[in-house]
């Protein structure tokens, strides 16, 4: 068994259900063990203008490789209609692999640890709340360090009101 933690994200339709349901799916996908997850915020987007995100973050228990582990990302995004349009534009839901174990992976299209999320508080305050002491392979930092090295105004944290 691997620990992974994965990021999930939504800012079209229902995205608390929507991201709950996708925790649902991958609970009951053979070879995934859901151990955690963060609690849901309510963050500013990042690019063109749009509606809030909802993100959170997950760890994961698998017994699948990197690539396979993608291919059911991927698989449950298209179950939930997401069209791939402009880069960083609105989504129903988005799953991202931000970390595995500690390996450090460059394949044409699966970078681990996530390319961006050192810098991305919507990343780093929810992944901080399940896996403070984690230490991300590149920086050599715990997620607490990174998450106190950027600035996290605009990630609130909505559980009471989004529940
Ligand atoms: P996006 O929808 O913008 O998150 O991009 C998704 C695409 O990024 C996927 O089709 C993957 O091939 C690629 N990708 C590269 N690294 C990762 C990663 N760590 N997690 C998820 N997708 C990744």
């Amino acid at each position: 068994m691997v620990k992974c933690a994965i990021a999930l994200g939504s800012n079209l339709g229902d995205s608390k259900q929507i991201l709950n349901q996708a925790l649902d799916l991958l609970s009951q996908t053979s070879g995934i063990e859901l151990i955690s997850h963060s609690s849901w915020y309510e963050t500013v987007p990042v690019g063109p203008p749009q509606p809030n995100y909802v993100n959170g973050c997950a760890i994961l228990e698998i017994e699948l490789l990197p690539e396979n582990l993608l291919q059911i990302l991927l698989k449950i995004e298209q179950q939930f209609g997401r069209i791939r349009q402009e880069r960083w534009g609105p989504r129903i839901l988005d799953l991202d692999i931000l970390l595995y174990d500690d390996l450090i992976l460059e394949l044409p299209n699966l970078t681990i640890p996530h390319p961006r999320m050192n810098e991305r508080a919507f990343v780093l305050v929810p992944l901080a709340e399940i896996a403070a002491h984690w230490i991300e392979p590149i920086s050599r930092q715990t997620i607490l360090q990174l998450s106190q090295a950027i600035d996290c105004s605009g990630i609130i944290n909505r559980n009471s009101l989004l529940k």
